[in-house]
Formats: structure tokens, C-alpha cells, sequence
């Protein structure tokens, strides 16, 4: 049920989404949003306001009814490079930067939770973290930087969400397992030896070796693995050779994997190294594999799947819940989720009957702004929640001073 101070809140909630919206910025450039949320946060009594990077906010809630756990929520602030051509009254006024991906609105969506949470602190336990994290959508991620400056020190559970418009408006998924792709990259330099393009006895042409390396990748999730495990081998770039009548000295290659077992993302690696390297040994090129390992895929803890699907039962009703597979995209909140268990979950956004249909990073991406209503109460009940009840390992802490150590 949505308690009267959420329907009240609302209006405001709708109406820093779409300041926030005006006003995007791109990845690790989130100076003047970071700026805004932290003014917003200490507006708010008792909230102490933390600053783990120089675009990042972090807000720490003591409750005031006694021990508890210590939670975080997190949501994301950056933007993307991409122009805007939605006609909204309130679109982006920043040349070719745009939330194309609705992290405007889980930006107001924390804060309007941090509000509410924040009249109930007398009734809450434990403690809370809402964290506003920068460059989600950038590699290197801010998740990796939060974590390296403490955010999630004692920390026992996580939330993490995101409004997705490729759901029906206000349906809610919440699954255990993996539900989202670890996305490792890779660049294949091939090595041959240029030269007259009409004397290719005299040249290690390495443009069909490049192409042959192309072709075999791609057995390795046609042919080498099981179906049945998800994986995706794309090559993405591939760039040799300057002059029509000139053999070029090396191609490079590039391209990503996405697996969401760690065994498959061993073995692949593996598979990738000695397939490159075969096809350059036999036609006398030399090789180098740089393959980089990105976060991991976003794996939800069981037991709190369990609690979530029951908060979300409670406060909407069963009928929302829906199944959605996994998917090879990826999210950086699975550099958090190497600390404590935590929960990430999806609501639904779109509205085929308003047009609300657009892919995420799309020019005319938008979201239904009706899902902040159950995004928020959502966040609520998880603070509420999953602080009120000490986990096995859960410290009790002494307060703030332990956190200004461990954030400078
Ligand atoms: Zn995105
Ligand atoms: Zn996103």
C-alpha cells in the first residue's frame, strides 16, 4: 500500500528527475549533480554527507531504534554521450550528453527513499548508506573506486535497481543467481611482415590471418561450448593498413566476452589465447592477447531474493512480480557485491500506450515516470528491512567516526 507521505513526496520526486535530467553529465564529470545531491542530502538532519570521490555522494543515516545492519542502497548519476531527440519540455540542455539510461531517475528515487526514511529514523535500526556512485556506465567504473575508498567497509547487505523500459510499467523482477553478464574485453595484435603488396611471397600478410582469427572466434561459442551456458564472443574492431598497393605490418583486433559462469569465463579465455595463436604460428605471424578482465557478472544472494520477493509482495502485491532471463549486458554493482550479499532488482518502466518504448541508450529513450512510485517504496521497505534484523556477521558499530576512517 503507498502510505500517504510517499504519494505526497511524489511530485517532488518527478520534479528532481527531470532537473536532473536537464542537466546530465557524463561519466567521472558528475561535479555539478554530485554537488546538487550532496546539498540535497544535508538538508536533511542527522544525515551525514560523505564525499568518497570528487563525484560521488555518499549519505549515512544512523537509525535511532537501537543495533541493527548495516545497509546500502546505491544508485547511479552519470549520463551518455548521445544527443538527445526526445522533445521533452525538460530534455537534455547539454550538447550530445543525455540520460539515455534512466539513472536521473534513480537518482531522485534514492533521494526521495533517503527523505522518507530519513521522517522515520526514529523507528529504524542500524545503520543506512545511500550512495550515489559515478560512472556506472564507464570502464573503469566508479563501483571500483567506491570500494577502494571504503564504502563498503562493515557493510552487510546491498541494494542495487534499475528501472528498465523493456518491462511493463511497474512489474518487478527480482531472481537469485546470475542475472547479469561479467564483461571482459580483449586486443589481439597480429604481427606479420608488410611489403609489396604484389609480392606476397615476400610478406607475412597478417589481413587474412586477422580475418581467419575473426572466423575461429567464433567457434568458440558455436562449436566448443554447451549451448545451454550463456556466452557471447564479439569482435567489434578490426583495423589494418593504410595504402591500396601496401601489405601492412600488423591488424588489430578487438572485441568483448560476456559469460555468466566463471568456470565458462576461464575456459573461453583459455580458448581464445590458443586459437589466436595457433592460427598466427601456422601461417609464421606472432601474436599478443591483451585480455582484461571486467567486473564480474551481478550474482543475487539467495536469501535475500527471498526477502525482497516478500517486501515486494507485501507492498504491491504478488501480481507484480515477473521472470526475465538473464541478460549480457553488465553492471559495475557486482564490484560491490565482492564485499557483502546483496540484491539488485528491475522495474519495469515502459508504456507501449504512451510510447514509452525505447531501448535503454537510445536518442529517444524515456521512462514512465508512474514506475518512481514503486521504485521508491520499494527502497524503503529494503532499508527498513534489511537493517532492522543483525546478520550472523553483522557489527555493531560505534557510530560515524569508524566510517570517517575508512572514507578519505
Ligand atoms: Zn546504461
Ligand atoms: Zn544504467
Amino acid at each position: 500500500m503507498v502510505s500517504p507521505e510517499l504519494l505526497s513526496l511524489m511530485p517532488q520526486v518527478v520534479a528532481w528527475r527531470r532537473h536532473l535530467h536537464q542537466y546530465p553529465e557524463l561519466s567521472h564529470q558528475e561535479h555539478a549533480t554530485a554537488a546538487w545531491v550532496d546539498a540535497a542530502l544535508r538538508a536533511l538532519p542527522d544525515m551525514q554527507v560523505f564525499r568518497p570521490t570528487p563525484t560521488s555522494v555518499l549519505g549515512v543515516l544512523q537509525g535511532q531504534a537501537g543495533p541493527g545492519a548495516t545497509v546500502l542502497l546505491r544508485a547511479d548519476l552519470d549520463a551518455l554521450p548521445i544527443q538527445e531527440q526526445t522533445q521533452l519540455p525538460y530534455a537534455s540542455v547539454h550538447a550530445g550528453v543525455m540520460h539515455a539510461c534512466g539513472h536521473d531517475g534513480h537518482t531522485a528515487a534514492l533521494l526521495g527513499a533517503a527523505h522518507l526514511l530519513h521522517a522515520q529514523r526514529h523507528l529504524l535500526r542500524g545503520e543506512l548508506r545511500l550512495l550515489f556512485q559515478h560512472a556506472e556506465e564507464a570502464a573503469p567504473s566508479g563501483a571500483r573506486e567506491l570500494v577502494s575508498a571504503g564504502v563498503m567497509g562493515g557493510v552487510d547487505r546491498i541494494v542495487g535497481f534499475h528501472l528498465d523500459t523493456q518491462l511493463p510499467l511497474g512489474r518487478v523482477a527480482v531472481q537469485s543467481g546470475a542475472i547479469m553478464a561479467a564483461p571482459d574485453t580483449f586486443e589481439i595484435t597480429v604481427q606479420g611482415q608488410g611489403g609489396h603488396a604484389g609480392w606476397p611471397q615476400a610478406s607475412v600478410d597478417p589481413v587474412p590471418i586477422g580475418a581467419m582469427i575473426v572466423l575461429g572466434l567464433q567457434q568458440v561459442a558455436s562449436r566448443l561450448n554447451d549451448p545451454l551456458e550463456p556466452l557471447v564472443l564479439s569482435i567489434t574492431t578490426f583495423h589494418a593498413g593504410q595504402a591500396l598497393n601496401v601489405t601492412p605490418d600488423q591488424a588489430l583486433l578487438g572485441g568483448t566476452v560476456r559469460t555468466l559462469s566463471p568456470v565458462l569465463r576461464e575456459r573461453v579465455e583459455t580458448q581464445l589465447r590458443q586459437i589466436t595463436a595457433s592460427i598466427c604460428a601456422g601461417y609464421g605471424a606472432s601474436c599478443t592477447v591483451l585480455y582484461e578482465r571486467g567486473s564480474d557478472a551481478v550474482v543475487n544472494d539467495a536469501e535475500l531474493v527471498k526477502r525482497y520477493r516478500q517486501l515486494v509482495e507485501q507492498e504491491l502485491g504478488e501480481s507484480v512480480l515477473m521472470d526475465v532471463p538473464p541478460e549480457m549486458g553488465a553492471e559495475d554493482f557486482s564490484e560491490f557485491l565482492r564485499h557483502a550479499p546483496g540484491v539488485y532488482f528491475l522495474v519495469g518502466a515502459g508504456n507501449a500506450a504512451r510510447g514509452i518504448t525505447a531501448p535503454h541508450h537510445h536518442p529517444r529513450f524515456t521512462f514512465d515516470e508512474e514506475a518512481l512510485t514503486p521504485l521508491v517504496q520499494l527502497l524503503v521497505a529494503g532499508g527498513f528491512s534489511l537493517t532492522g534484523e543483525a546478520s550472523s556477521e553483522a557489527r555493531l558499530r560505534n557510530g560515524p567516526a569508524s566510517l570517517e576512517e575508512e572514507i578519505r
